[in-house]
């Protein structure tokens, strides 16, 4: 029986070349971690994510030159770009004008309403979309007062008070963000902004952590609004390489059966049954496929309690034997091989596929 998720049908915006809401595949979006003005490492940080499988990046523009670089990065890179941007409503002119193909900006540090239309007018000039991203740590002072601290209702507050603004300027391009960087007051927020508005949502936890409680807390936060049909564009926020946020992403959709994207691998814990190295052979696999877009459901078993089973309901799939492991192929036996064979045999399987 398939768990089915019924998303939300919010209003279509095009990022660059990528649909978003409106029934458009959930995106994975991730953001550089270079110096933007650098233009040759964000250029080849982008690459690294688009071969990943990112779909839109983010760059940070503290300043004229990072806005400027947005030019020559444009040409070497094919996936849109996004400028982010804080305080300075200038530096979205200017990188609009530089090429971006969308601006995020922070509504509670950006300034004045004049300051806001002028990026809304320059947005219009350029047909390009701007996401309104509030951030549960720079929300409005009055805001703030009223609801007493940053709670889920005073993001949303912030949200709307924006998105009003924008609709007053007849502009509509619009993607929000709402993000704590707590998982319960996110998913607050985010469903109370959910049934308020059918403006595209771009979903993550914000400042995450490390690895394991940033890919825990993202999980947990993007993937229960997932699965309750809420949200457009993912983001998973990592102390890492933002490759890593890429993969991932895509692991979150893949549980969810939201998207198909590269390897799904089944693997055992191994217990006292198991007699091969399954952690080496695991590992060696997932590396070996981790930027591999394919979307093969692979099995790798330790033993053959469980393990023909498993590996039958897979593409390909290996069981461990004593120092040996059976490969299957769509729930065929193919043959046994010896141990330091079978990674080799089951990535020839996949390039095969
Ligand atoms: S598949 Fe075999 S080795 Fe792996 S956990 Fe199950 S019984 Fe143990």
């Amino acid at each position: 029986m398939s768990f089915l998720i019924k998303r939300k049908n919010t209003r279509r915006i095009m990022v660059g070349n990528v649909k978003v809401g409106g029934a458009a595949p959930v995106a994975v979006q991730s953001m550089t971690n270079t110096f933007t003005h650098d233009i040759a490492a964000t250029i080849s940080q982008i690459k690294r994510l688009e071969k990943a499988g990112c779909e839109i990046a983010r760059v940070a523009v503290p300043d004229q030159e990072a806005a400027a670089a947005i030019s020559s990065i444009k040409q070497k890179i094919s996936i849109p770009i996004i400028a982010d941007i804080h305080f300075d409503y200038r530096l979205a002119i200017a990188s609009a004008r530089a090429g971006a193909d969308g601006l995020r900006i922070n509504p509670g540090n950006i300034g004045s309403i004049k300051k806001i239309e002028a990026v809304v007018d320059c947005a219009k000039s350029y047909n390009i979309p701007i996401r309104i991203g509030v951030n549960s740590g720079s929300l409005e002072k009055d805001i703030l007062k009223k609801y007493n601290g940053a709670s889920a209702e005073a993001m949303v507050e912030s949200a709307m008070r924006h998105i009003e603004l924008f609709k007053s300027f007849d502009f509509h391009n619009l993607k929000v963000s709402i993000k704590a960087s707590d998982v319960h007051r996110t998913i607050d927020a985010y469903r109370l902004l959910s049934s308020k508005t059918d403006l595209p949502l771009h979903v993550g936890v914000t400042e995450a952590g490390g690895l394991y409680s940033g890919i825990v807390k993202s999980s947990l936060g993007i993937g229960m609004l997932l699965a309750e049909g809420i949200g457009d564009t993912i983001r998973v926020s990592l102390t890492r390489d933002p490759v890593e946020e890429v993969r991932v992403g895509y692991e979150i959709l893949k549980a969810l059966d939201i998207r198909q994207h590269g390897p799904d691998i089944i693997s055992c814990p191994t217990c006292g049954r198991c007699k091969i190295d399954l952690f080496d052979i695991v590992e060696r696999v997932e590396k070996d496929l981790s930027l591999n877009p394919k979307p093969v459901k692979l099995a790798i078993m330790g033993c053959v309690v469980n393990g023909p089973g498993e590996a039958k309901e897979a593409d390909i799939g290996i069981a461990g034997g004593d120092g040996t492991g059976i490969l299957f192929r769509k729930g065929k036996v193919i043959k046994k091989f010896p141990e330091e064979k079978l990674v080799e045999v089951l990535l020839a399987e996949v390039e095969k596929l």
